[in-house]
This record gives C-alpha cells, structure tokens and sequence, in this order.
C-alpha cells in the first residue's frame, strides 16, 4: 500500500468494497520497464484494467496498447492513442470489429488460424499481420496457452499464405503465461520463435518484429523475480538468437503494469463456525468475493495478501476459509490453502486485499445478488 493510497482511505473513507489505484505506481513501472528494455515498444495489455485514467496517463508516457476489442480500441483512442499505438491482439474477431478497426486506422492485427486469416485477408486487406505461437507456460499461475496460438510448423504455412492474400506477414508473437515467475519461459519462447523468424526470412518474407506478450507478474504472496532480471534475461536470449540484426521487439505488459498499483478496501460480513464447535473451521464472510472481482482466485491460482487493523496487535492468528457474500456455493475464494488472520476479527472489520490493480475491476458482476459493481478510485 502506498503513502498515497493509506492517505485517501484516511481522509476519504470510501465506503466498501472498493478499488483505490495510485497511478504513480502505474507510471514508475512503465518508466522500469522502459528503462530495463529499452529496445521494446511497450503496449499495455488494456485488459488488465482499462480504466481512462489508466489510459491517458499512459498515453502521454508514449506508451502503446494490446486492445482485445473494438471497445478496448475505442477507449484507447478516446484516451488519446493514435492508431498506429494501437495492436489488436485477440486471436479470435468479430468481422464487424475487423472491419471498424480497420476503418478507424488500425493496422496490426494477430491471427492463429487459416479462418482467423482468411478473415483479415478480407475485412482489413493490407494489414500488417503476425502469427500467436503456442509456447510453454509452464510456471505460470495463470497460465494461456491452451486456448491460443499454433504451432511453428503451422504458423510457418500461415505466414507464407498471409503474404499471398493481400495481408503483410509482419511478425511473431507468443505469451509465456500470465503471472509468470520464470525467467527462462521467456529464453525459451524467444529461441522457439527465433528459429521460424528466421526460417521464414529465408523464405523470402520481410518479417520485423517479434512480440513477447506480456507475463510478468506481480508481488502478491511470494517474491517474484525483478523486471531487471526479467529483462537481462530476455536482452541475452535475444541477442544469442538474433545477433545484431534485432526485429522491432514489442512487450504487452497487463498485471506487471497495474496489479501492484491498486488495494480493494473490504469490509467483514461475519466471521462464522457453522458447527458450532471450537474445532470448526472459522469462515470470514467479506464483501467482495468471486463475483464482486476476485475471479483470478478460481482454483486458488492468484494468492492475495490481506491486511487488517489487528494484523499487528493481536499476535493470536488462526487459519480462515475466506468467501464472499453472495448467495453462490462457489463464491469462496481460500478454501484448501487457508489464510491465517487474528482471532480478534470481527464483522465490521476492514479487511485490505494488496495488488489488486489487475483483473479485478472489470472481472466484477453487474449485479448479481443486487451487489453494486466495485466503486473504483484513481489518485
Ligand atoms: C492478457 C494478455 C496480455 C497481458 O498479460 P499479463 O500476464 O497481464 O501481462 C498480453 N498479451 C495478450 C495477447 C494477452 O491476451
């Protein structure tokens, strides 16, 4: 939590549950990011939070955006991008988004299939378009692979056929996995993708740019390697595989950029054993579970911190399942790896979840049980 978030909860009191995102944080890590590789044009993966704040205050970093809609696109132009900051990123379009997108100056598309292909080739003729590759995700919390990508053998007939349709072969992309805490997803990635890259340039295609997704993860529970190592990493396979003649290289950076820039404010709805006996399990009940933004805690696979007003003065913490409020058996978010928390909490209690900038806000409900949609807060 920053000195800037604890001030506006101390002088706002936000009522619960809510989200509060220091936009400070946002930017210092595009600058980090920036600066550890500053060969890569960096393009926000909008889907992590695509809150207009968030977008202009990148915009004017010069930063450039993965939009995975027509709607992303049309809120990063509203934002201010100009087109050409602008990469449909999502394998799977719309022919009405192609074709808006294509009116409105888009001109970077991603395709992992002949359909997909075939589809550019018509609604946006002349795009430049490159090809998701399926890569290990392994060591990724969350991870992407199963629903995305081709295999380098396919994409090398895509790309070659790409150029034979009016469309310009441009590029190869992969995504190591979201969350993902192993540099060496990224050498791997870059070496499987280096080979066709330049197995395709022998063919004959101009090929310039390679695009590594995004992936970097978040401090939530454990630590997490630096984005300096991160990019040591990266700067080393690229200079092994490629040599001097380096494509353009682009980064889609989604949690990396705003996971550790927002804190949701909650509050305890009550703290239960349903047994009755001592040796029950002691349940708290907040007001904000996996329908109110919490969805990535499906499966237990991103692990929060909390924090609460007795974290320090009571030094008696046991073990909690951890729900929401909602009237839905599966709205529980730590259930097999329970979380310790003072004995002394009550309903009442405000309960701090940290590095909650990403995949929360728009992952909430519209509605359901009647919940309000999370109030959101930008400083
Ligand atoms: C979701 C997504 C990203 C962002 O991933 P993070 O793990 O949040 O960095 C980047 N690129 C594409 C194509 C995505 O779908």
């Amino acid at each position: 939590m920053t000195p800037k978030i604890s001030r506006f909860f101390a002088e706002h009191r936000p009522a619960t549950p809510c989200l509060v995102v220091d936009l400070d944080v946002v930017e210092s890590r595009y600058q980090a990011l920036h600066h550890n590789l500053p060969s890569a044009r960096i393009y926000y993966a909008i889907k992590a939070n695509p809150a207009p704040q968030i977008l202009r205050r990148l915009t004017e970093l010069g930063s450039s955006f993965d939009a995975a809609s027509i709607e992303e696109i049309r809120m990063c132009l509203a934002a201010g991008a100009t087109p050409d900051r602008i990469s449909y990123g999502n394998t799977v379009k719309k022919v009405s988004a192609i074709r808006e997108a294509h009116e409105l100056g888009i001109d970077l598309f991603v395709f992992d299939s002949m359909e997909e292909l075939a589809k550019l080739a018509e609604h946006a003729p002349g795009a430049r378009v490159f090809c998701r590759l399926t890569v290990e995700n392994e060591g990724a919390d969350w991870p992407l692979s199963r629903k995305f990508g081709t295999t380098t053998t396919h994409a090398r007939e895509l790309m070659l056929r790409a150029a034979t349709m009016g469309l310009r072969p441009y590029g190869l992309s992969f995504h190591v996995g979201s969350q993902q805490t192993s540099v060496t997803a990224y050498e791997t990635a870059i070496a499987r993708a280096s080979a066709l890259y330049r197995d395709l340039q022998d063919e004959g295609l101009d090929l310039q740019m390679l695009n590594l997704g995004g992936g970097f993860p978040a401090r939530y529970r454990e630590d997490v390697p630096t984005i300096g190592q991160f990019c040591t990493a990266i700067s080393q396979a690229l200079t092994e595989h490629f040599h001097n003649d380096l494509p353009d290289i682009l980064v889609e950076p989604g949690r990396y950029m705003v996971g550790e820039a927002g804190v949701v404010s909650s509050e305890v709805v009550l703290v239960s054993r349903r047994g009755g006996a001592p040796t029950d399990p002691r349940w708290v009940y907040l007001d904000i579970g996996r329908f109110g933004g919490l969805a990535e805690t499906e499966g237990e696979a991103i692990r929060y911190t909390f924090r609460t007003p007795h974290d320090e003065s009571d030094p008696d913490h046991s073990p909690c399942v951890l729900a929401g409020p909602s009237c839905d058996g599966v709205d529980i978010m730590y259930e097999k790896a329970r979380i310790p928390l003072p004995n002394s909490l009550r309903d009442g209690d405000r309960v701090d979840i940290l590095a909650t900038g990403a995949y929360v806000s728009t992952y909430c409900s519209t509605g359901f049980n009647g919940f309000p949609p999370l109030a959101e807060h930008y400083i």
